[in-house]
């Protein structure tokens, strides 16, 4: 079977990597020139808004055998009205990079990635 990816964002990524597992190699194809080819951010997964998954980084590795490693891990957290604060403590979620960082989600993606990824390349449904 032949498949074309458009795209080597996370999705584009983590679905060549489990086409892999089934002995499909896509192509895939990224418009920019390297992945995550935007500036560097740091994102959150947080534990309290992703039921009835708690702990994605565990899901996908168990599950889907895409591994992916945070850069921190959230304890705590504040938040604040003009009045009030609160306070939540415990395995809230974890913190990671997207972008142009070694670390980042997308990079690590790729290294599990055995297909080629051709870049320069905007594909379109034709
Ligand atoms: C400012 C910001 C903050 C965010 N913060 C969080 C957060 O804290 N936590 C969280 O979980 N999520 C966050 N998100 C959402 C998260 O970034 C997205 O859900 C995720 O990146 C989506 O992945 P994707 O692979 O679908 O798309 P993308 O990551 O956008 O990847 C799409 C890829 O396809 C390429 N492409 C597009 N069109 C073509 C084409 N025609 N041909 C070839 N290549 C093409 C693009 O260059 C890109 O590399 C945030 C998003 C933004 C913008």
């Amino acid at each position: 079977m032949k498949v074309a990816i458009m795209g080597a964002g996370l999705s584009g990524l983590a679905c060549a990597i489990t086409l892999e597992k089934h002995g499909i190699s896509p192509a895939v194809f990224e418009v920019r020139e390297r992945l995550g080819d935007r500036f560097v951010n740091a994102e959150s997964m947080l534990s309290i808004l992703q039921k009835p998954i708690t702990d994605p980084v565990a899901f996908f590795a168990e599950k889907n055998g895409i591994y992916l490693k945070p850069t921190a891990s959230i304890q705590r957290l504040l938040v604040f009205s003009q009045s009030q604060k609160a306070e939540i403590e415990g395995s809230l979620g974890f913190i990671n990079y997207r972008g142009r960082h070694e670390h980042a989600f997308e990079r690590q993606l790729g290294r599990q990635v055995k297909s080629a990824i051709q870049y320069r390349s905007k594909a379109t449904y034709e």
